[in-house]
């Protein structure tokens, strides 16, 4: 099925690599207007680039998510320049991961602040012109961590199921104005956040994913592209797994 996107600007959170690379350039290459955000001026201007030499148009912008002054001069100055931001990826994400009696309070609010309080600040900055326009997408990357819990994760399935009743609430607060808010998601990615996972580990983990291997960074893109699509008008307030059906 071709999707429909006529005209329209995605920001893509985390787009300098993994997933939310993948992402932005699946976004490209459908004729989407890109602006990839990511934490390194080079991460993120590397995407833009690859999008740009193969025919898309994208634009770079770094920007932390986890500074809430920062991501508002960001969304002004864009909103400016664009007028609207009628797609939102909220996927910048980080895992600071450790038992809890070993957690530091600090590796618990970087945690949170990236992976939760980023999508409240960017909603904040970039959403009143979707609902004005009566038209926006807000697609929020969560984890199978945020529905099932892991351990050694606390801090990041708290941000990740957070973002759940985030998107559920926000979902029905824009409904009347045509402006839709899902999840997506995805289980174990080969990116580089899982890269730190030892084989031995993952050998573990491989046979409680039914599909028996771990998912690519685009299993998650194409779900979040047609999410984004005029196609998926009727659908909000959910949550998609990409998970190879580990939380089934
Ligand atoms: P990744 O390869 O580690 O890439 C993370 C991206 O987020 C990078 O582009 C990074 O920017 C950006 N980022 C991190 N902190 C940021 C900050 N403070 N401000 C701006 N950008 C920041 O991660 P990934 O595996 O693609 O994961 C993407 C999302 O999917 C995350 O939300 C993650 O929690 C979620 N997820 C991943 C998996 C998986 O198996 N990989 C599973 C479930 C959920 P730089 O490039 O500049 O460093």
């Amino acid at each position: 099925m071709s999707l429909t996107f006529d005209n329209k600007v995605a920001l893509v959170t985390g787009a300098g690599r993994g997933i939310g690379r993948a992402i932005a350039e699946v976004l490209g290459k459908a004729g989407v207007t890109v602006i990839c955000v990511s934490y390194s001026e080079s991460s993120c201007g590397s995407a833009a680039d690859a999008i740009n030499a193969t025919g898309g148009k994208a634009v770079a912008k770094a920007v932390d998510v986890a500074d809430p002054a920062a991501v508002a001069a960001a969304s002004e100055e864009l909103l400016n320049e664009y007028g609207n931001i009628d797609i939102l990826v909220n996927n910048a994400g980080i895992t600071k991961d450790n038992l809890l009696f070993r957690m530091s309070e600090d590796d618990w609010a970087s945690v949170i602040d990236t992976n939760l309080n980023s999508c409240f600040y960017w909603v904040k900055g970039l959403a009143r012109p979707m609902t004005r326009k009566r038209w926006g997408r807000v697609i929020n990357i969560t984890s199978i961590s945020g529905i099932m819990g892991n351990a050694g994760q606390t801090n990041y399935a708290a941000a990740k199921a957070g973002m759940i009743g985030f998107t559920k609430s926000l979902a029905k607060e824009l409904a009347s104005r045509k402006v839709t808010a899902n999840c997506v998601a995805p289980g174990f990615i080969k990116t580089d956040m899982t890269s730190r996972i030892a084989d031995a580990a993952m050998d573990k983990i491989l046979p409680f994913i039914p599909l028996k291997r771990m998912g690519e960074a685009n299993d998650i893109a194409n779900m979040v592209s047609y999410l984004a699509s005029e196609e998926a008008n009727y659908i909000t307030g959910q949550v998609f797994t990409v998970d190879g059906g580990m939380a089934m």
